[in-house]
């Protein structure tokens, strides 16, 4: 097991889509159990394989924080989802940032496990919210992008100042 070092914004390796998995092979099981291993280490209830430079169709959730909800989403299409709320995110790669975005309270995904078993799931609360987060990753979308335009302006503002310092 690995702790993977996850890409932070506005790093532009965030921005690059995905493609799918093909090989579900013992590489794969070891990316995933690296996945998970980095989630819980900064406590964060999901992650995606292209916050690990990783620009493939995988995703680690789990809405309890507690080790105990492991869900695997490989290769996921969401086929129905709701009328969304507002919820207040964060992001590993968005590191120190907050916001209120709209995100649908139940999502039926279609996805295949570590194996390629296809499967359905039909989710609820926080963990259709972070599920949503997640896939939105895979389409280098951040939660950023989703929120008012003023307060997307501020955190674009922030971040050069910061960089500019650090400079
Ligand atoms: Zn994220």
């Amino acid at each position: 097991m690995a702790r993977l070092d996850i890409l932070e914004y506005p790093d532009p390796r965030l921005r690059l889509q995905s493609g799918p998995v093909e090989a579900f092979d013992d590489a794969l099981h070891q990316f995933v159990e690296d996945l998970f291993e980095t989630m819980y280490a900064f406590s964060s209830l999901g992650l995606s394989a292209p916050q690990a430079d990783v620009q493939q169709n995988i995703i680690a959730c789990d809405a309890s924080g507690t080790g105990h909800a492991r869900r695997v989403f490989i290769n996921p299409e969401i086929t129905a989802s709701s009328t969304p709320g507002y919820v207040q995110e964060t992001c590993l790669s968005v590191p120190g940032r907050k916001g209120l975005v709209k995100r649908p309270t139940r999502l039926s995904v279609r996805a295949q496990d570590t194996s390629g078993q296809p499967f359905t799931a039909h989710l609820q609360g926080l963990e259709a919210v972070c599920l949503r987060h997640e896939i939105d990753h895979l389409y280098g979308i951040l939660f950023i992008d989703r929120l008012w335009l003023l307060r997307r302006l501020g955190i674009r503002a922030r971040t050069y100042l910061q960089q500019r310092q650090a400079a």
